[in-house]
């Protein structure tokens, strides 16, 4: 089966190349040059997502897009899977990836799942790679007010944008308060709400570094 994206309006599904659908003529990527396009696994509550496009474009000083087309779910590749595989939606997120893009952002509010190992993930992405994935589910578990879940997901989100960038972690001994201190501990949402907002100097100055307009 080939990946492709669902219209938004008709809910056929659409080849990825088309960036209008084919039956019923709606317009379903918008152009996402220079931007952090933000595409959705399933159905994302809409405030969260706006906060989320807003909150992400003031961090980095780069215009956000929603893209209207929804990312098809695909099977795992192992039967047993209970969830979305991590490395599936990682992987659909980069195919979606335009030239020209600060890179992908792939939000889902089902469960992610990245090994045999572990039974969900709060975000993922690949080093250097313009795809990051994050995923609401193992966020909002506790029930937390809107406020709390959409700092959880602006955290989670710009750690994983900022591997895309090529920012690798900081050591816990390090003791930088900085939202790329490593995340292999970090397994619980209460890590997550004691965790810094903000990139440390040194990784800000790269982020900006890399996302200098190019002539
Ligand atoms: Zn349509
Ligand atoms: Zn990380
Ligand atoms: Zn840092």
């Amino acid at each position: 089966m080939k990946d492709t994206n669902t219209c938004p309006h008709c809910r056929q599904r659409n080849p990825l190349e088309n960036s209008q659908c084919s039956y019923c003529a709606q317009r379903i990527i918008l152009p996402s040059r220079g931007t952090v396009a933000i595409w959705r696994l399933g159905p994302v509550r809409e405030g969260l997502l706006g906060i989320l496009a807003r909150t992400v474009s003031d961090a980095l000083h780069v215009p956000c897009v929603i893209q209207p087309a929804l990312i098809d779910e695909r099977p795992s590749l192992r039967p047993t899977w209970k969830g979305i595989s991590a490395n599936v939606f990682l992987r659909q997120t980069h195919a979606r990836s335009k030239k020209g893009e600060v890179a992908s952002l792939g939000v889902t509010e089902k469960n992610i799942v990245p090994s045999a190992s572990y039974n969900f993930l709060f975000g993922y992405a690949y080093l250097g790679l313009p795809a990051a994935t994050a995923s609401i589910h193992p966020l909002s578990q506790d029930n937390p007010s809107e406020h709390v879940l959409a700092e959880r997901l602006l955290k989670i989100a710009l750690h994983e944008l900022g591997h895309s960038l090529g920012l690798d972690h900081h050591d816990y001994e390090e003791e930088i308060d900085c939202l790329m201190v490593g995340d292999a501990d970090i397994d619980c949402t209460e890590t997550i709400d004691q965790g810094n907002i903000r990139f440390c100097p040194a990784c800000l100055s790269e982020v900006r570094r890399k996302l200098q307009p190019r002539h």
